[in-house]
């Protein structure tokens, strides 16, 4: 298959192998790493190098923490606001689409918010330029949606916030490039798209974050709890941690970060540039300077067009191609596991479909 999904989406074939292979024996020890107990020395291993192995790709030598938290980049949205408001402090977000807009709401719920910036007003075609983002001095932070995974939108760079701490949700573009973390107080992501399957939240953290003990919260809630006990407080994903684990490797294995970015500029090139050159034919939803590399969004002129376009695609193989339900139309999502070889069959499909339908 074609896997153009938009997550749970597309793993490297590789970590399938390799999972597939040490399923009912890992490392030799009779067992499946899912049979043990994740205090064991073969699931701290594990534990260590993934964090280890988000540091090195990242490039992050110190002043940050890696956790692996529970309950999706959802979790977060509320997580966030409870752990770092303090009472009366207002908290920014830029709104760029669904999942920008999901995170406000729930922080809506626990403080007072401001929106720092919005797309809304072009339908969410572009980010909003890193100027329009208003940092207030006494905000507690700005929180930032770094790729629309519904719109298809991604930020080029990123603003900088001063001393208000910057809060990325980077879950569907995280170790796709390079990123410059020092910009970030902290970076979040959900796993299931670029780093391995549901079930683990990684989590970027900044030392001084981690100084606020948040007591007043739940254990499960507090950031500090799952710091102190190198996210091990209570049973982790263990078998998403593992796949994550051969994902980084993998990720490492090729190149790192300029690499993946290389590969997906190429990949994301060949289906913009069906889009562009197609007179018309095709219509991205984005506008080209606020483009995804992960998630390509684009229309046909009519609904019946697009209707014969999903169905001749899954009859060539191609998986997922439909858009959100929220914007219809059509969506591909390219992340870092979705191979040069599957963009270059739906260029050329979506060529081919335009001739016969042009
Ligand atoms: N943020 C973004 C940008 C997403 O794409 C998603 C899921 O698709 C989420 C947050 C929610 O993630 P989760 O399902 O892990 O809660």
């Amino acid at each position: 298959a074609y896997n153009f999904n938009a997550g749970p989406a597309a793993l490297p074939l590789e970590v399938l192998r390799q999972a597939q292979e040490e399923f009912v024996d890992f490392q030799g020890i009779g067992m499946s790493i899912m049979e043990i107990s994740h205090r064991s020395k073969q699931y701290e291993q594990v534990n260590d190098e993934a964090q280890a192995l988000i540091k090195e790709l990242l490039g992050i030598k110190s002043g940050y923490e890696v956790l692996f938290l529970q309950g999706g980049a959802s979790t977060q949205f509320a997580m966030i606001p409870m752990n770092f408001q303090k009472p009366g402090q207002a908290a920014g977000y830029v709104l760029t689409g669904s999942w920008a807009d999901k995170a406000i709401k729930e922080a809506q719920g626990i403080g007072e918010t401001y929106v720092a910036a919005s797309g809304q007003a072009s339908g969410f075609r572009r980010i909003p330029d890193l100027g329009e983002i208003e940092v207030r001095p006494d905000a507690a932070y700005v929180h930032i949606t770094s790729n629309e995974t519904i719109a298809g939108s991604q930020y080029a760079a990123y603003p900088d916030t001063g001393s208000v701490p910057l809060i990325g949700d980077l879950s569907s573009d995280i170790l796709c490039r390079p990123v410059d973390v020092s910009k970030f107080a902290l970076i979040y992501a959900g796993a299931q798209k670029n780093l391995g399957p549901s079930g683990v939240t990684v989590s970027i953290i900044r030392d001084d974050l981690l100084q606020n003990e948040a007591k007043h919260l739940p254990t499960m809630l507090r950031y500090g709890t799952h710091s102190k006990s190198k996210s091990l407080y209570n049973t982790p994903p263990v078998y998403s941690v593992y796949i994550m684990n051969l994902v980084l490797k993998w990720i490492k294995g090729n190149g790192g970060l300029e690499a993946m970015e290389r590969i997906n500029r190429d990949k994301t090139k060949l289906i913009y540039d069906a889009i562009d050159g197609s007179g018309g034919f095709y219509q991205g939803l984005v506008e080209a300077d606020s483009r995804s590399l992960m998630n390509i969004t684009f229309a046909i002129g009519s609904e019946e067009l697009e209707k014969k376009f999903i169905q001749e695609s899954e009859q060539q193989g191609f998986v997922g191609l439909k858009g959100h339900r929220d914007v219809g139309h059509m969506r591909a999502s390219t992340y870092n596991a979705v191979p040069y070889e599957s963009c270059k069959a739906l260029a050329e499909f979506m060529n081919d479909f335009r001739q016969r339908n042009g």
